[in-house]
């Protein structure tokens, strides 16, 4: 046998010390002046342990005592460790090591032999049972153990002494060293797992071992270390002898490795995910902490194999029980490998990319007819033809599933970036502490209301939340037809508002061909490009028309950056009347800033603000909550109180404690990063660049927005105006492959749509403007 062992963990190799039952009741009363009527020997791999009993065989203490070749620091950290870990969770059931009669401050007493010091501690007895059969925890104490698991690793957190820097063999992080007891593996199936595992370890786990979080851990929570009750919970937690500084999530390897043992194939995942439930209700674990957890798992059981048929064959542990548990230690590994590394992570929970290369593409294929099957023809077409399936987005930039990265000039829902930190901390550490409806009191939500009250103008002061745009419009539309009990609607020629029945009707952009609501008006708004309709006679005139059909205006709602109608920088004086020639009808003005809200146009927070007016009822969702639905209305009192004369409002999910914190975590970045400063000076940015772009390329008829909602209208190049929508499709199309992403819109769809999130910054402007450029080449050379 290789010499190194030896050295690495001298308790290891030498016999766990052998006294008598009467020489452990002398040596009790001895060292602790405990007087035992009897002691009872409970086994131990490193050390002696003995239950200490009175004349009626009650237990009367626990008493250990060290291996002669036990470093007496080691067990001074475990009497700190427990300390420490009592302070700071005191329900956790950890047995205290009793403090010496003559020394309050000392744990242990020491025994010299002649074969070295033994030291004595001696425990209280935790209640529970002891040699549990794993296979008997019920789900819930599996959960359970999980959770102790977590609880003891975090309250270790704080905790360090320099013994803990140690090679303790059964801390995976020394697995390699395992290697030396290959040999002692006398089954030919387990030695050839083992090592198979152990190069795996060496190939993916050793390289990123140093980037895992490591603090001094129990590493050994198996269900030899523990005390259960009846319910399989955890009662006592009896032995902190394998602590070490180590990667936190060693402790969940030796944990799956001893309570999944045995289960059979299907139960291991099940139960690992169970274990691992319990364990991040209390510490969630980071991605590469779970991506590695699979092989963690098995290295533990290859360490578990190797340790003891080396054992075996030392004569140091029983012969029959070490193959045994070693034959189903190998059936875990077994059934990992066979369903493999990146399957087993994805089952424990992970979140394994789908592969790239070409076996990602014949998975777009199927994915899309998948789409098609399951979620039906009505469902918008995909953005391009050939789709790109996105895996993660940070700030503006997004990337596929095969690693490309593209410039994100379309999507405002993420109106502070993709993945903003504020955001998604607050949404799940809302989502972990509580999740409910407003009909239980709620910090947040009141003052999320009060802060969007706060953000507009006086009038305006009852909000109402909800959970998506549509459903903001329809109910701004509920409350206007409730307060004017008129039932005409007015809108752009091209609006898009929603898909509830009552906002469909107001959106002409989805409108059936040739249907039109019969109490719905729509009005071509400004072109400024082609110096049409700039006067507001148009709109008079759909008063009139509705009017002609019996409908009195119950609202005119209105998209401040015209969105879907190709955008347009309306004049304020315009807007003005337009309000005032509504309210003149008898009908409320309703803000729509599901899309030119949240600072997109960077001049107000409010798209409304920018035209000097109040309107009636503002909506208000997309951005609200960078991606987590939540959408709101905000009113008069005396509208909303009409309404409630009527009926009652409440919305199981809109306003809940999770969309309000992302919602409040919106408002804090928009602040915090000054962003309505920073989209005008990238807006200005964008539309100088883009006009230079444009100086050599007639397709681009116009250039129109305010801070980052911005058209670039295509035209045919002969100084008609003529709207091209092909080529608008061909530059979208251009511009993904070039490695930015835009849309089309406006009713003849060849208006293209640059609407970034709002980390959209200057710094992005030459990529956009670049990218635009060598399409337009690409496409006229
Ligand atoms: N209003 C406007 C101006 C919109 O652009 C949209 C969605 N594009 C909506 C309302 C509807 O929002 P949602 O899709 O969240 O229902």
């Amino acid at each position: 046998m290789t010499t190194i062992l030896p050295r690495l963990d001298a308790v290891l190799v030498s016999a766990p010390p052998r006294f008598s039952d009467p020489e452990a009741v002398s040596i009790a009363e001895g060292t602790f002046g405990l007087r035992a009527a009897n002691a009872r020997d409970l086994g131990s791999e490193r050390d002696q342990t003995f239950l200490l009993l009175d004349a009626e065989e009650r237990p009367l203490a626990v008493m250990k005592v060290s291996n002669a070749a036990e470093d007496p620091a080691t067990l001074d950290m475990e009497a700190l460790a427990v300390q420490h870990a009592r302070l700071v969770d005191p329900a956790l059931p950890l047995a205290l090591p009793w403090p010496l009669p003559d020394d309050p401050t000392a744990h242990r007493a020491t025994l010299e032999r002649p074969d070295g010091p033994h030291f004595v501690r001696m425990y209280d007895v935790l209640p529970g049972r002891s040699r549990t059969d794993p296979r008997d925890l019920s789900d819930a104490a599996l959960v359970a153990w999980g959770e102790t698991t977590a609880r003891l690793a975090r309250a270790l957190r704080g905790f360090f002494h320099p013994s803990a820097q140690r090679t303790m063999l059964w801390d995976i992080q020394h697995a390699g060293r395992t290697r030396a007891m290959l040999e002692s593996i006398g089954d030919a199936r387990q030695r050839l797992l083992v090592e198979r595992v152990l190069d795996r370890f060496d190939d993916v786990v050793e390289p990123v071992w140093p980037s895992l979080r490591a603090q001094v851990i129990h590493t050994d929570l198996t269900i030899d270390n523990a005390l259960v009750d009846d319910a399989g919970r955890i009662t006592g937690i009896v032995d902190f002898g394998d602590m070490s500084h180590s990667a936190l999530v060693t402790d969940l390897s030796s944990v799956l490795d001893s309570i999944v043992v045995d289960r059979g194939r299907d139960e291991l995942f099940r139960t690992s995910r169970l274990i691992l439930d319990g364990y991040q209700r209390v510490t969630p674990l980071e991605p590469v902490e779970l991506r590695l957890l699979g092989e963690l798992f098995a290295t533990r059981a290859a360490v578990t194999i190797a340790i003891s048929s080396w054992r075996v064959g030392r004569g140091l542990e029983d012969p029959d029980f070490g193959l045994r548990y070693n034959a189903s230690v190998a059936d875990t590994i077994e059934t990992i490998l066979g369903v493999g590394w990146d399957e087993t992570a994805r089952r424990l929970g992970a979140d394994v990319p789908a592969r790239g290369g070409a076996g990602a593409i014949a998975a777009v294929d199927d994915l899309v007819h998948r789409r098609d099957q399951v979620l039906g023809p009505a469902l918008e077409p995909l953005t391009y033809d050939e789709p790109i399936r996105m895996a993660h987005a940070q700030g503006v930039w997004m990337t596929d599933t095969d690693g490309r990265t593209y410039l994100d000039a379309y999507n405002n829902v993420p109106v502070v970036g993709h993945g903003h930190p504020r955001v998604t901390e607050a949404i799940a550490r809302q989502a972990r502490r509580l999740n409910t409806n407003l009909r239980y009191l709620h910090d947040d939500a009141i003052e999320l209301a009060e802060r969007l009250v706060a953000s507009c103008p006086p009038s305006l002061d009852t909000v109402m939340f909800v959970n998506s745009g549509s459903e903001a419009n329809d109910l701004a539309w509920r409350l206007a037809t409730t307060y004017t009990g008129n039932d005409g609607g007015l809108c752009t020629a091209f609006a898009y508002h929603g898909i509830s029945a009552a906002i469909a009707p107001l959106s002409p952009e989805s409108w059936p061909a040739g249907r039109r609501p019969d109490q719905v008006e729509a009005w071509m708004p400004p072109d400024a490009y082609r110096g049409r309709d700039l006067e507001p006679n148009g709109f008079s005139a759909a008063i009139e028309r509705l009017a002609a059909r019996g409908h009195a205006p119950a609202a005119t709602i209105l998209d401040g950056m015209l969105t879907s109608d190709g955008f347009a920088d309306l004049p304020p004086a315009y807007v003005r009347a337009l309000v005032d020639a509504t309210h003149a009808a008898g009908g409320l003005w309703i803000a729509d800033e599901v899309q030119a809200g949240h600072g997109r146009t960077g001049e107000a927070m409010w798209s409304f603000q920018r035209f000097g007016i109040v309107p009636d009822l503002v909506t208000l969702g997309k951005p609200m909550g960078n991606g987590h639905p939540v959408a709101a209305v905000l009113t008069r009192r005396e509208i909303a109180q009409r309404f409630a004369d009527e009926t009652v409002f409440f919305s199981t999910f809109g306003g809940n404690p999770v969309s309000v914190a992302a919602a409040l975590a919106v408002l804090d970045v928009l602040d915090d990063e000054r962003v309505l400063p920073r989209v005008v000076v990238a807006g200005h940015a964008l539309r100088a660049a883009l006009r230079e772009v444009a100086a050599d390329h007639p397709v681009i008829g116009d250039i129109r927005g305010v801070g980052l909602a911005n058209g670039i209208e295509i035209v045919v190049p002969d100084g008609s105006t003529t709207p091209d929508a092909e080529r608008a499709g061909a530059i979208k199309d251009g511009l993904r492959r070039h490695g930015v992403l835009v849309g089309t819109t406006g009713p003849a769809g060849n208006v293209l749509k640059v609407r970034p999130p709002l980390a959209f910054t200057e710094a992005e402007v030459p990529v956009f403007a670049d990218a635009l450029q060598r399409t337009l080449v690409e496409l006229d050379p």
